[in-house]
C-alpha cells in the first residue's frame, strides 16, 4: 500500500473531468483548460480547499490556468537564462544556477504537486519550453570542487517529491562534502502536501547534525494554512528541520492589507517563519499576477511594521540576475539635518533622536 502522498500525487486532479469533481468550473476555467497547451495540476488535498463557486478564489487563481497566461506585455523572453545567469562564461552543469560567491541553486526535479500559475520558472516547470539536463550527480562533483560554496539550496520543481531514499541520499552525499556548512530545500509540500511530512522523510533529511537543514516553503494566502500544514511543520521542528516562508506578492490574491497581515499572522500561529516576499518576477505569461514594484514595500509599511508581531516581518525583495534586491518602505526618516533625526511610526506620530557626528 503507497503512503498517503503517493497516492495524493498519482490522483493529481489535472484533467477537466477531475476538476470538476472539486468545483463549479466557470467557462473561462474551461476555455482555458481545453486550449492552452500547458501543464497544470493540484494535489487532491489542495483542491479540497478551493471554493466551489467563486472563481476568484486564492486557491483557483494559483492553480488553473487562465486566458490572461497568453498575455505577454511585460514578461521577459528566455526570462531563467537571464535571471539564473545561465549564459555566462563560468562553465556550469545545467542543475546548477549561481548568482553569489558562497552559495548555489541546485535543481534535481522537474515536477510538482501542484503547477502554480504564477510560478517564475515557469519556462522550465509548466510550459518545459526551456530544457535542462538534471543530473545530480554531476551537480554533486561541481560542489565538491568548489570549496567557496558553503551553502546548496536544492530547489525544482518541488525537491520533497524525491523518494525518501533519493533524498536521503542526496542529503548525505551533500553532507560528505567538507565545506558545505549549511542545506536549504525549497518546497511547497508543507502546504500543499502536508502528507509528505512522514516519520521516512524525517529519518531521511533531518536528525542532531553538524550540516543542518532548513527549509523554505511557499504559503501565499491564509487559506492555504490548515490543522494538516500545522502538524507538518511541527513535524519538521521536532527533528531539527526550521520552516521559513517565502511568499509572492500576487494581485488579488494577497495584494491587500488585511491579507497580507493575515497571512503573516498565520503563518507565525502555525511556527513558520516569513523569510522573503517575492516581487512577481518579469517571466512571460504571468502579467495578470504583477503589481507595481512598490506595493510589497507600501504592504510591509501598512500592514505589518509596527502594527503586529516583529518576527511577522518578512524582507521584500526582486529577485534579479545580479540577485535579490530588497526593497524597504522609505519613509521612516522624514527629516535629517546635523543636530537629529526626524522620525515617523505607523500611526504617523513623529518623534526626534540626536544626529552623533562619526
Ligand atoms: C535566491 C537564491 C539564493 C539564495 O539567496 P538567499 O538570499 O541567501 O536566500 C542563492 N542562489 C540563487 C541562484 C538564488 O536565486
Ligand atoms: S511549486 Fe514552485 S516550482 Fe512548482 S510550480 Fe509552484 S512555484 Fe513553480
Amino acid at each position: 500500500m503507497p503512503e498517503e502522498w503517493v497516492r495524493q500525487m498519482q490522483n493529481q486532479v489535472n484533467s477537466l473531468e477531475k476538476l470538476e469533481k472539486y468545483i463549479n468550473v466557470t467557462e473561462d476555467e474551461r476555455h482555458a483548460i481545453e486550449t492552452l497547451q500547458t501543464k497544470w495540476g493540484v494535489s487532491p488535498y489542495f483542491a479540497s480547499l478551493m471554493d466551489n463557486d467563486n472563481p476568484n478564489c486564492p486557491i483557483r487563481k494559483q492553480v488553473i490556468p487562465s486566458m490572461q497566461e497568453q498575455v505577454n506585455e511585460f514578461g521577459m523572453d528566455n526570462y531563467l537564462v537571464w535571471k539564473e545567469n545561465r549564459a555566462t562564461d563560468e562553465v556550469r552543469p545545467d542543475s546548477i544556477a549561481r548568482q553569489y560567491h558562497d552559495r548555489i541553486a541546485f535543481t534535481v526535479i522537474e515536477t510538482c504537486a501542484i503547477y502554480c500559475r504564477h510560478c517564475f520558472r515557469k519556462e522550465l516547470v509548466v510550459d518545459q519550453d526551456l530544457q535542462l539536463r538534471m543530473d545530480v550527480d554531476e551537480g554533486l562533483a561541481w560542489i565538491a570542487e568548489h570549496p567557496e560554496i558553503r551553502d546548496v539550496l536544492i530547489t525544482g520543481g518541488d525537491p520533497l517529491l524525491l523518494s525518501d531514499d533519493k533524498l536521503g541520499h542526496l542529503i548525505g552525499r551533500l553532507r560528505e562534502i567538507p565545506h558545505i556548512e549549511m542545506i536549504r530545500i525549497g518546497s511547497r509540500l508543507p502546504i500543499v502536501l502536508p502528507h509528505r511530512i512522514t516519520e521516512g522523510l524525517k529519518k531521511a533529511i533531518g536528525g542532531f547534525h553538524k550540516v543542518p537543514v532548513w527549509i523554505n516553503t511557499q504559503c501565499n494566502h491564509p487559506k492555504e494554512i490548515t490543522d494538516e500544514t500545522e502538524k507538518a511543520v511541527y513535524e519538521l521542528m521536532s527533528c531539527g528541520i526550521n520552516v521559513g516562508n517565502q511568499a509572492v506578492l500576487l494581485k488579488g490574491i494577497n495584494d491587500d492589507v488585511e491579507t497580507f497581515r493575515e497571512l503573516h499572522q498565520k503563518l507565525l500561529r502555525i511556527r513558520i517563519r516569513p523569510y522573503y516576499v517575492f516581487y512577481c518576477e518579469p517571466a512571460p505569461g504571468i502579467d495578470h499576477f504583477r503589481t507595481p514594484v512598490e506595493k510589497g514595500a507600501e504592504l510591509i509599511r501598512d500592514a505589518l511594521r509596527g502594527h503586529t508581531t516583529g518576527l511577522a516581518q518578512p524582507m521584500y525583495v526582486l529577485a534579479t540576475n545580479i540577485g535579490k534586491i530588497p526593497l524597504m518602505p522609505d519613509y521612516y526618516i522624514v527629516d535629517k539635518n546635523e543636530k537629529e533625526y526626524a522620525l515617523r511610526n505607523h500611526q504617523g506620530k513623529t518623534t526626534t533622536i540626536p544626529n552623533i557626528p562619526e
